[in-house]
């Protein structure tokens, strides 16, 4: 007998609703929720895949830990004691930054990952944070904290309503959007067309989403913050900057003019490979329409001026007034945030409070680059201990993270290992515990993360499709239950994790003046809270107290979990609003067009600039493919083979300069080592490009992922040293990076 049940797919940013069917315990299809208020039924290749990746054999059943050398099954009792005797003597002999934390990218799309990690950190007390943010978007946190005052502040265009998208290093195309959350972005680019708008799509690579494009530019990768300088300046040199608006909220307009004088179009012409009259025109139109966003992300992220880049994205967006605007780039609302506080100056936001005991990288949004993972494990230095016990958490860095190879090795060396993880992957496989939450459909799914960057404010909580197997843990548990192993408070009650969350919110919303439940009692509070557990009843605080929430009363109209479950599509909470300035967090209280560490960094744009004349030999970038997205997704059959395959992708020129036939292996070798894969001849990379997928190389032994190894594929860090690094973010250069190639042959191979 089956039976249907709804479900918020995780396996992507978009967070579309789904609708499951479910047999017995297991789900056997999945489809597009038609009434989900926000993806209105779109569905993509994984999402209709849930079933085989919640089902997959290779997930772990029971906790692992490891013994005599070798990972053998245990009790959950068996294994967070060995957390515990494992993590604590690290922190009472070498102190909290001896242990590492390592947060992988699922933890956003996980009501556990979005709710312990903080909690976690607290109780250890750890510095050594490490996250896949530092490969991906952290020069977006950063500019945003240095514009705003604010690191999460980040606006989202106006997909619904914009009448020009400038789309840079972006591919939503394959993606479904990244920093920004919308369910089918391929039909609202469409609908932009259909509207009469126009999407401009620069990219080294003719992808899906350039071919839709009304025009395409193939920037020379890595040149993203020159092109966009040039456009800032041909906004001021022709007297298009016009704030509208926002003039009272921004300040340094006029040092910005200063700032961005010596990118000329002609200037960066050559370094972009773009004419001049192409960067003119781009900032003409830009101005010229009546509503406009640019969009930066990952291929402008992951570059030596990654935060340069996603800086300029928003000064584009301000110098022609389309922040905070209706059909620009909005700050969305999400129903967790906390009530919002009034307007006025905050803290601002402070980079390099400390640094990497190793190579002195800064801190950022309390990280230290993953790049530098290996390093802070491996090298003795007189600066402090070095990392000796590390808690990986959805994270897989021996593949996400440069050099692969050391980190294999540098892991191996580690006095005490815990990984919480589903797989036995090339980075659990050195655990000493490993602690596998359950499959998608037996866990709760509300966006904490996503819903703070979607196109449209909506609320939607989905509980488990199907209940907990025998001998699981739910992944709450698991997270509540390792925060109070390692930190010190082994043993305790995990109910008591979230007790302690809901008394420290509750006691500090009671006093301040703006909240809904100022000069309240924190008890009566709590003891009006719903929900089946202490997860839940934290979702119902967050609600309550968000600002669309009944403030426990204050609002009687307002949300709460019980409104929220009595709407299992969700609930619609309208189009994106202008909010500044209250999302500021400034010192200043206002936008801060041109703050200092940008101001630092803008010289060595300069002499980027100055050594763009140079020969430059190949260079590298990634690539994503729909089908695909963390590297545990090639385990899932339905998700691999096709087009989706791990190959080295050249152009005719290159190819035929070269030597190089179609389907011929290929050794692709850069600074971190070399990796040899199949050619793949195409024209859709420009001359001097070539392209390889991440997350594969499922090549090492002790990994338990079967469909993985059939098809392994060669892991595109290897290429990378770890050295290359966005100063100001830590962010990993993953883009742009010089490589040579050789075609091989006969015995070579
Ligand atoms: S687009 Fe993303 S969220 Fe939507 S179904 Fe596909 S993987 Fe899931």
């Amino acid at each position: 007998m089956s039976r249907t049940a709804l479900r918020i797919c995780p396996l992507c940013e978009a967070t579309c609703g789904l609708v499951l069917t479910v047999e017995g315990t297991a789900v056997t299809a999945a489809r597009g929720d038609r009434d989900d208020v926000f993806s209105r039924g779109f569905v993509c290749p994984k999402g209709a895949s849930f079933g085989a990746v919640d089902s997959d054999p290779d997930r772990l059943r029971a906790p692992l830990v490891r013994r005599d050398g070798e990972l053998r099954e245990a009790t959950w009792e068996e294994a967070f004691d060995a957390v515990a005797a494992g993590v604590r003597p690290v922190v009472e002999r070498y102190g909290p930054h001896a242990v590492g934390v390592v947060l992988g990218n699922p933890n956003v799309h996980t009501v556990a990952g979005a709710l312990y990690p903080n909690v976690l950190l607290g109780a250890l007390g750890t510095r050594s944070l490490f996250t896949a943010s530092t490969l991906d978007q952290m020069p977006k946190h950063v500019s945003s904290g240095l514009l705003f005052g604010n690191a999460n502040a980040i606006p989202v265009p106006d997909l619904d309503r914009t009448d020009h998208l400038l789309l840079i290093g972006a591919n939503p195309l394959e993606s479904n959007g990244s920093l920004c959350t919308a369910p089918d972005f391929p039909g609202r680019l469409k609908a932009l067309k259909a509207r009469g708008g126009t999407l401009t799509v620069v990219d080294p690579r003719r992808t899906r989403t350039a071919k839709l494009a009304d025009r395409h530019v193939a920037i020379r990768p890595g040149a993203d913050a020159l092109l966009l300088a040039a456009m800032a300046h041909v906004l001021y040199a022709e007297d298009l900057v016009d704030l509208g608006a926002l003039a009272p909220h921004v300040t340094g307009v006029g040092e910005v003019e200063a700032a961005v004088r010596d990118f000329t179009p002609e200037a960066v012409a050559a370094a972009c490979d773009v004419d001049a009259d192409v960067t003119r025109a781009l900032a003409r139109e830009l101005a010229a329409a009546p509503t406009a966003a640019v969009y930066g992300r990952i291929g402008s992220c992951t570059v030596p001026h990654g935060t340069l880049a996603s800086w300029l994205v928003d000064v584009l967006n301000i110098l022609t007034g389309n922040l905070d605007r209706p059909g620009g780039a909005l700050f969305p609302q999400a129903a967790t945030d906390r009530t919002p506080r009034p307007a006025g100056p905050g803290r601002g936001f402070a980079l390099g409070r400390w640094h990497s005991r190793v190579s002195g990288h800064p801190e950022a949004k309390g990280e230290l680059p993953l790049s530098a993972l290996a390093e802070e494990i491996d090298t003795v230095t007189d600066a402090g201990e070095p990392v000796r016990a590390l808690l990986t958490i959805a994270a897989n860095p021996v593949l996400s993270a440069p050099d692969g190879d050391r980190l294999d090795k540098a892991l191996d060396s580690l006095d005490f290992m815990v990984s919480v993880d589903p797989y036995l992957n090339e980075t659990s496989r050195h655990a000493h515990v490993v602690l596998p939450p359950p499959p998608p459909a037996q866990s709760p799914h509300h966006d904490f993360a996503f819903n703070t960057l979607a196109v449209r404010n909506q609320v939607r909580y989905t509980r488990p499709a199907v209940p907990l197997e025998p001998g699981r843990t739910a992944e709450t548990e698991i997270l509540a239950r390792l925060t109070l192993a390692v930190g010190g408070m082994h043993g305790t009650d995990p109910a008591a994790v979230d007790a302690m969350v809901i008394e420290q919110t509750l006691t500090t919303s009671v006093r301040e003046p703006h909240s809904p439940v100022h000069g309240r009692d924190p008890g009566e509070l709590t003891a009006l809270l719903t929900g089946e557990n202490g997860p839940e009843r934290r979702l119902d605080l967050m609600l309550r107290l968000g600002p669309y929430g009944d403030g426990f009363g204050a609002r009687p109209d307002g949300l709460t979990l019980e409104r929220l479950l009595a709407h299992p599509h969700g609930i619609d909470l309208g189009p994106l609003r202008p909010r500044l300035p209250q999302p500021l967090k400034t010192r200043s209280g206002k936008v801060e067009l041109l703050p200092g560490p940008i101001a630092a960094d803008l010289p060595r744009l300069r002499q980027a600039l100055a050594e763009a004349g140079r020969p430059a030999g190949l260079v590298l970038v990634g690539r994503r493919h729909l089908r695909s997205n963390n590297s545990w997704m090639h385990n899932i059959p339905a998700l691999t083979g096709g087009s989706n395959r791990c190959t080295v992708h050249l152009h005719p020129e290159d190819a035929a300069r070269l030597g190089v036939d179609e389907g011929q292996p290929v050794r692709v070798k850069g600074a971190g080592g070399a990796v040899t894969a199949p050619a793949e001849i195409t024209d859709t990379v420009r001359p001097g490009v070539v392209s390889l997928p991440h997350g594969w190389g499922h090549d090492r032994p002790g990994v338990r992922q079967t469909h993985a190894a059939t098809d392994p594929g060669v892991n595109v860090n290897q290429l990378l040293d770890g050295s290359l690094l966005d100063p100001l973010s830590g962010n990993a250069v993953l883009n742009g990076v010089p490589v040579t190639l050789t075609p091989l042959t006969g015995a070579q191979l």
